[in-house]
């Protein structure tokens, strides 16, 4: 896998790296480049700035491979995105990274039948993918614990207050643990964001 050495770079697993060949990547983006080799030290929140295209799946979803751990089928990373269509195609990218891992990705939104949701959850998932309305219903009729969430990702975050999904952000964020990593993308950063 000579030709994976920029990704190797970065801090990536040998298991990353054949899923990302598998795939045809074969260098980093901007985005992924910035912000990997951070959340592979998973010290701190991350705040990015980034628009659809750039990648910023990728710059938070294989760091969550690397960092999760696939022993647990607890929910330990929960990730809110503003439409079911992005919600579905975040989780299909994640999980194309996993490789051999053990990692199961569930997405979660409104529109589609609560129950096949529900019994998918049931079944233990590491990695949830959601828009908010759907997610607070899942918190609410106890189908989602999310006790073991050790990150959260804000994906598209201009997006989910435009849509005013604030409020249902804020009601989410007080069912995960205080100590948590939180990472933001948004294309803007108005001042709504940054207080989140
Ligand atoms: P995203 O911004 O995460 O929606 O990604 C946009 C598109 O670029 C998706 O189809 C990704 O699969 C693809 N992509 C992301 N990062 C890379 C990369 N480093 N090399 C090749 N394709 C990529």
């Amino acid at each position: 896998m000579e030709n994976m050495e920029k990704f190797r770079a970065l801090g990536l697993s040998e298991n990353t790296l054949a899923a990302l060949q598998k795939k045809g990547w074969e260098t980093p983006s901007t985005i992924q480049e910035k912000t990997i080799p951070l959340l592979l030290k998973d010290e701190r929140d991350v705040v990015g700035q980034a628009q659809t295209g750039t990648g910023k799946t990728g710059a938070f979803g294989l760091p969550l491979i690397e960092k999760l751990d696939d022993s647990s089928k607890k929910v330990q990373a929960l990730i809110m995105c503003p439409t079911r269509e992005l919600a579905v195609q975040v989780a299909e990218e994640i999980s194309s990274f996993k490789g051999t891992k053990r990692f199961w990705v569930q997405s979660i939104y409104g529109g589609a039948s609560f129950s096949t949701q529900a019994r998918a959850l049931e079944k233990g998932t590491q990695i949830v993918v959601g828009t908010p309305g759907r997610i607070r219903d899942h918190i609410e009729r106890k189908t989602l614990k999310l006790d073991s969430v050790t990150h959260v990702v804000l994906d598209e975050a201009d997006e989910m207050l435009n849509m005013g999904f604030e409020e249902e952000l804020r009601e989410i964020l007080k069912s995960v643990p205080q100590q948590k990593i939180m990472l933001m993308f948004s294309a803007s950063m108005p001042s709504a964001i940054v207080k989140i």
